[in-house]
């Protein structure tokens, strides 16, 4: 057994001076979906909790025009039954749909997915391929930026994600080829359409997390067509090679799930 104390702050101040107070000893807790599995392993040990959930910043889904944000606080399962995100980006909310399973989306939030970068989580394809920011309580961080590896991120010490925010594209849509036991995502592919191009976010395919799949973005900037990507090639050093699936298994699910996905944008 070990000892955790554990914080209710109400508001990111108090929590970023818990935060300061108790040093790389203290976690921030938002659903627990994540650390509180982590800490029954003994994976982690952290000596206070400093739990995120009762302030009000985190909360919130605001559009405005075709932007939106969203707090850090907010559960997948708001974000996915959001009729204001649903009007203007039906497949960010789809998306947040696809997660876990009900027990999950209502527990666990934006910011606290975002801050873990888990390999396959979903939101990092998205926010990619939109172009997003990661917004905390000290800055502003474009998603090319914040998603760094395997579980690192930008975020430095004590940092808090406050919200994310992202312009609508004029199409996009979400697939995800699910492992059918933990339902990550073996791979699943975001692409986003604008007049200035296509972008495309892959997750749980990368050896080194989600990425942005550039030749198929070019591919497609010409020729918003499944089949645009047909002739491309995905390096198969780049992937995942595990239990579940070969790196040349993924390679080709990449190519799959993309021309699923832009199937899906292109029958909205
Ligand atoms: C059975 C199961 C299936 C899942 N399936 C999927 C899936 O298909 N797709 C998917 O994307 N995810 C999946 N997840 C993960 C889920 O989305 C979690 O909600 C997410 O990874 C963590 O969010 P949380 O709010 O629960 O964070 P927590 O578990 O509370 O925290 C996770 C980490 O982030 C830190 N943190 C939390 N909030 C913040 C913040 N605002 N700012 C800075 N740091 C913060 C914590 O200190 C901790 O290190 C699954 C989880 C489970 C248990």
């Amino acid at each position: 057994m070990y000892e955790t104390s554990y914080h209710r702050p109400s508001s990111l101040a108090e929590a970023a001076q818990l935060a300061g107070e108790k040093g790389d000893e203290a976690k921030y807790l938002s659903g627990g979906m994540t650390l509180i599995p982590t800490m029954k392993q003994r994976l982690a040990a952290p000596e206070a909790l400093i739990d995120l959930r009762h302030v009000g910043e985190l909360k919130g889904i605001s559009v405005s025009g075709r932007s939106i944000r969203i707090g850090g606080g907010m559960t997948h399962a708001e974000v996915a039954t959001s009729d204001e995100i649903k009007s203007v980006c039906p497949g960010f909310a789809a998306l947040a749909g696809l997660i876990g399973d009900p027990a999950v989306r209502h527990m666990g939030t934006v910011g606290g997915s975002v801050a873990n970068f888990d390999p396959a989580a979903d939101y990092p394809a998205a926010l990619l391929a939109l172009g997003g920011t990661i917004h905390t309580d000290k800055r502003e961080i474009p998603a090319d930026e914040f998603f760094q590896g395997l579980f690192e991120t930008a975020l430095e010490e004590g940092e808090i994600v406050t919200a994310v925010s992202f312009e609508a594209p004029d199409q996009c849509a979400y697939e995800k080829f699910r492992n059918p036991a933990s339902r990550y995502a073996m791979c699943g592919v975001f692409v986003a359409r604008r007049a200035d191009g296509v972008k495309v976010g892959v997750t749980g395919a990368g050896a080194s997390g989600a990425f942005r799949w550039s030749d198929g973005e070019q591919a497609l900037s010409g020729n918003f067509a499944p089949d645009a990507v047909e002739s491309l090639a995905v390096p198969e050093g780049d992937m995942v090679s595990d239990i579940h699936g070969s790196s040349a298994y993924r390679a080709n699910l990449v190519k799959v799930v993309t021309k699923r996905a832009v199937k899906k944008a292109l029958d909205h």
